[in-house]
């Protein structure tokens, strides 16, 4: 397994759609594991194929639960949702040191490949909705900045614009 190199915002890839894997072979398991390396390298909860400069609609979630086990997303789809939102701290590792509160979607139930191929249905509530919603978004090539309100949005922007991105900031339990 490797640590792949993180893609920060600004990265042309981050605004890609990816595109959907057509076979789950051996370079897709390797994805999949240097996902998960990267990933705790970072002290991240999730990360998309997008965020290590691949366009392919695979990502990882890891929010530290024993159960449901780590998830593993190959062209995942939202297949149910619930109507209620709730609103919560965020992050990305690709956005360091910024963080908002983003509205998402309480419960979601979710349709994927795992890491032989096969299809799976699973129901996340919570923080392990909150985190697949934001991969599935990365693989769209939408940030959590997108689904700011505009003032929050264009504080962020401004801050950016006048420090820089923070690449050597601490970790953060909500980096995704
Ligand atoms: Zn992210």
């Amino acid at each position: 397994m490797t640590v792949r190199q993180l893609h920060l915002l600004g990265s042309p890839v981050l605004r890609q759609r990816a595109a959907p894997v057509a076979t789950v072979d051996d370079a897709v398991r390797r994805l999949v594991d240097d996902l998960f390396e990267t990933m705790h390298a970072a002290k991240g909860v999730g990360l998309a194929a997008n965020q290590v400069g691949v366009a392919r609609r695979v990502a990882v979630v890891d929010v530290g639960e024993d159960a449901p086990p780590p998830l593993v997303l190959i062209n995942p789809r939202i297949v149910q949702a619930s109507d209620t939102m709730e609103s919560a701290e965020e992050g990305c590792l690709s956005i360091p040191d910024i963080y908002g509160e983003v509205e998402r979607r309480l419960g979601v139930t979710i349709e994927s490949l795992d890491r032989d191929g096969r299809l799976y249905t699973v129901e996340l509530s919570g923080f392990k909705a909150r985190a697949a919603q934001h991969e599935i978004d990365h693989l769209d090539g939408v940030l959590f900045i997108d689904r700011l309100p505009p003032v929050a949005r264009d504080r962020i922007k401004k801050r950016i614009q006048k420090e820089g991105l923070a690449k050597g900031a601490p970790p953060h339990a909500f980096a995704l």
